[in-house]
């Protein structure tokens, strides 16, 4: 059934404001509304059908309605969806993501900004500390205590407790840690952070960060919430670099709500009901065991040779626009058109057939074939000439 073009967008301005309700999927006048998903195509209600590189914001790695994931889903959902128990289903999470990242001790939450705030909370209640150190552009999550400078409804004494310091300057960091170091409860950093430009930070300064937050004793959180799929156990653990703390979400609920914090014991341990300065936080679907199947589900199906593969397409396409002219960025599998006008760009790539973050992110699934990148290549190509 097709949906009269118009009526969607007037009806949600009648009950949400400006007709949205969430920031990151708006585009003006109005986005098109999804239908369904099936692979890596989604279908509008127009009916048009796109190439889905936006995945959800990155964390569709199998595209949609994966057969394994719906089968666990559907399953799992049949049994109940939601306990005021634990389930079995987090621990199996949990016993995934140490043999992933190697990381022993798991918390989960809902979304990649409450993990954030676990990571926050639990870095300060264990340095007895408050401020934290973040970098210019790197996005966080809605957390009051971690979005950009003078954001509006954010308190000034929220915002005096963030440093917030150029991306990879090592002078800078080095004057901040002299100055604030002894109160710096943690660093917390996105080892390529998208709305900075999606490029990987060098990896001397990553080190350099490591050694001094180890020097005064502040905590590491690598933010992994998107650059979790760049490798079997993260884009940090190709970079080499110790976290105390790592933040989780996306990929890791199978195309559910979740989010994770993960870290050591002696740092996780905070949050053990039966220990010492326990660090209390609930959440009344945590840990929902749709999630946690559905995540474990998707992250099986997401051994090294597919994480191989899907990034070898990502460097391949990559590549193919760099030559084509595009500005480009990104690692492996997620990829950013550097444009000037991302609107422009958007509209043009969805009249192309192919769905892209509204900053010009590219995110690719297991779904697609080396056939359909070549494909969306084409169309790329094709969208940046009828946008300029
Ligand atoms: N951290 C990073 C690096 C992110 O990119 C995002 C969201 N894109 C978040 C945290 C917040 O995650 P969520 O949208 O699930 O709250």
């Amino acid at each position: 059934m097709r949906i009269a073009p118009d009526e969607l967008p007037e009806r949600a301005r009648a009950v949400l404001p400006g007709g949205n309700t969430r920031s990151t999927v708006f585009v003006p006048p109005h986005p098109p509304y999804a239908v369904a998903g099936e692979g890596c195509v989604v279908t509008d209600a127009q009916g048009h059908r796109v190439y889905d590189c936006n995945n959800n914001y990155t964390s569709l790695l199998h595209g949609h309605a994966r057969r394994e994931i719906v089968e666990v889903a559907t399953e799992t959902l049949a049994r109940g969806s939601a306990f005021g128990l634990p389930t079995e289903s987090e621990i199996e999470l949990a016993e995934l993501l140490r043999d992933r990242t190697g990381l022993t001790r798991w918390r989960f939450c809902n979304s990649g900004t409450e993990a954030v705030m676990m990571a926050v909370r639990v870095a300060r209640a264990v340095t007895e500390r408050s401020r934290i150190i973040r970098f210019e552009a790197s996005y966080h999550g809605t957390y009051d205590g971690v979005v950009a400078a003078s954001a509006t409804g954010v308190p000034g004494a929220v915002e005096e407790q963030s440093v917030i310091l150029p991306q990879a300057d090592g002078a800078a960091f080095d004057a901040a840690m002299r100055q604030h170091g002894h109160e710096v409860a943690a660093v917390l950093i996105d080892l390529m952070p998208n709305r900075a430009g999606l490029r990987p930070v060098p990896r001397d300064f990553v080190d350099h960060v490591r050694a001094r937050t180890r020097e005064y004793g502040s905590l590491l959180v690598v933010d992994e919430v998107i650059t979790f799929r760049l490798g079997v156990g993260g884009l940090r653990q190709r970079y080499g670099v110790a976290a105390d703390l790592t933040t989780l979400g996306k990929v890791i609920g199978g195309g559910f709500p979740v989010g994770a914090v993960g870290g050591s014991v002696d740092v996780m341990k905070a949050f053990d009901p039966l220990g010492d300065g326990v660090v209390s936080w609930g959440g009344t679907f945590s840990a929902n065991p749709v999630s946690m199947r559905a995540g474990a589900t998707a992250l099986r199906l997401y051994g090294k040779s597919e994480v191989d593969r899907l990034n070898a397409l990502g460097d391949r396409l990559r590549q193919e626009l760099a030559d084509s002219g595009l500005p480009v960025s990104g690692f492996g599998s997620l990829i950013r058109l550097l444009v000037d006008d991302p609107t422009v760009t958007w509209w043009a790539l969805y009249r192309e057939g192919v769905l892209a973050g509204t900053n010009g992110l590219l995110a690719l699934s297991t779904a697609m074939t080396d056939d359909d990148v070549t494909e969306i290549g084409t169309r790329v190509r094709a969208a940046a000439r009828a946008s300029t």
